[in-house]
């Protein structure tokens, strides 16, 4: 490896996305040194409609980023609907609420906040080899530079790279990943929220629609395999089209992404030779309702944490290992499925307001069912 930076860094952060802006920012705040490393420039050249829970605007804050900055709009409620679209709710309770935001601002904006913080980071590049020694690990850059850091957080993503590069499984290479069909398109002005359509079969099946004003995002997370998980989306977009629920302009191509909600309970280690993964790549997102950006931070939080107290441990390696126990005390309720059939629910959910707020619950502040 040529032209090694003297420095090592406490951590080096792998992906600038939320959870390794977010794990940059709890670094900073515990007196570490961060250096985060992201492919992409930033903003990055995604914007996408998308929402924020509640227990993400707390962590946001606690990151230091107002709803402000991140040119936030906050919403209240939420409002459930059958498959057929023939039957709906609206669920007022003073907990739901949540934000809507541009992803790519969003990202951008947490982003400058953890350089605020004094993190450091070089965008642009990729991590193209990883070397995990004895006494630190060594990243050699796609522009030749070579940096260090004593642990690494990845936090790249589902198909995560770097994962690859230090041996470690990520989200991606489990089985049975769900799949996310959606798509973007411009519709009428309509009021902001997020309305919830639920499937009508036991497995989970969920339809969201995402209303930020004139700029909409329906997606659909599902556990069928990708050709199936289009025939449903096109025969669901088309019959709520021709209901009138949604614009025409819905009709536009989906894109389908395979998805690693739910994915972090079932991975054997996020742990590798001075790593943790974070974020998508560690599977931290909600199997019921896809929700990626809260998980993705708290992971990175705790993960930091983690690496703090492993740097003051005699044995670095063995501390690293606590990050398991940490995240499930803290986020495996969260990720996990409702324990009940929606299905054989569905007829109440429309009648009895407290099922109605229960499921409205678990969908958007992670709530037990
Ligand atoms: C269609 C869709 C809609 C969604 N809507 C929502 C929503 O409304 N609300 C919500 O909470 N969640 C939503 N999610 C989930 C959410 O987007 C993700 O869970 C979240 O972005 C994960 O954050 P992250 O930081 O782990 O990864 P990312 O945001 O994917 O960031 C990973 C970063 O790593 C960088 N990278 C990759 N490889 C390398 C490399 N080799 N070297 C350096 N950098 C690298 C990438 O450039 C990228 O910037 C949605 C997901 C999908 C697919």
């Amino acid at each position: 490896m040529a032209r090694a930076l003297r420095e090592t860094h406490d951590l080096l952060i792998v992906g600038a996305g939320p959870a390794g802006s977010a794990a940059a920012c709890r670094a900073r705040q515990l007196h570490l040194s961060a250096l985060l490393i992201d492919r992409e420039q930033y903003p990055r050249p995604r914007p996408c409609a998308a929402w924020i829970s509640p227990a993400g605007i707390e962590l946001c804050a606690a990151c230091g980023l107002k709803a402000r900055a991140a040119k936030a709009v906050e919403f209240k409620g939420l409002r459930l609907h059958s498959w057929d679209l023939k039957r709906s709710v609206d669920v007022k309770d003073p907990q739901l609420r949540g934000w809507l935001v541009d992803r790519a601002v969003f990202d951008h904006a947490l982003l400058r906040v953890a350089l605020r913080k004094k993190a450091e980071a070089l965008l642009g590049v990729e991590v193209q080899e990883l070397r995990l020694g004895e006494d630190q690990a060594a990243a050699r850059l796609s522009d030749g530079r070579v940096v260090n850091g004593k642990v690494v957080l990845i936090a790249d993503g589902i198909d995560s790279p770097t994962a690859q590069l230090a041996n470690i499984a990520a989200a991606g290479t489990q089985g049975h990943l769900a799949r996310c069909v959606s798509v973007e398109f411009e519709g009428p002005k309509a009021q902001r929220g997020l309305k919830v359509v639920i499937g009508p079969r036991r497995v989970g099946q969920l339809a969201t629609l995402v209303r930020a004003g004139r700029r909409q995002r329906l997606s659909m997370l599902t556990p069928e395999p990708g050709r199936i998980a289009e025939e449903h989306f096109r025969a669901f977009s088309q019959a709520a089209a021709a209901g009138g629920f949604l614009p025409p302009q819905a009709l536009a191509s989906p894109v389908t992404r395979v998805s690693p909600a739910g994915a972090a309970l079932d991975m054997d280690s996020h742990v590798g030779k001075r790593c943790l993964l974070i974020g998508d790549a560690g599977g931290f997102v909600a199997a019921f309702s896809n929700e990626g950006v809260y998980p993705a931070m708290k992971s990175g939080w705790i993960a930091a944490e983690t690496a703090a107290r492993a740097l003051k441990a005699p044995l670095l390696q063995d501390e690293l290992t606590s990050f398991h126990t940490a995240w499930q005390s803290e986020l495996a309720d969260y990720l996990r499925m409702p324990n009940t059939d929606l299905s054989l629910l569905m007829p109440l959910i429309f009648s009895n307001p407290q099922m109605s707020q229960r499921v409205a619950r678990a969908f958007l502040l992670g709530q037990k069912f």
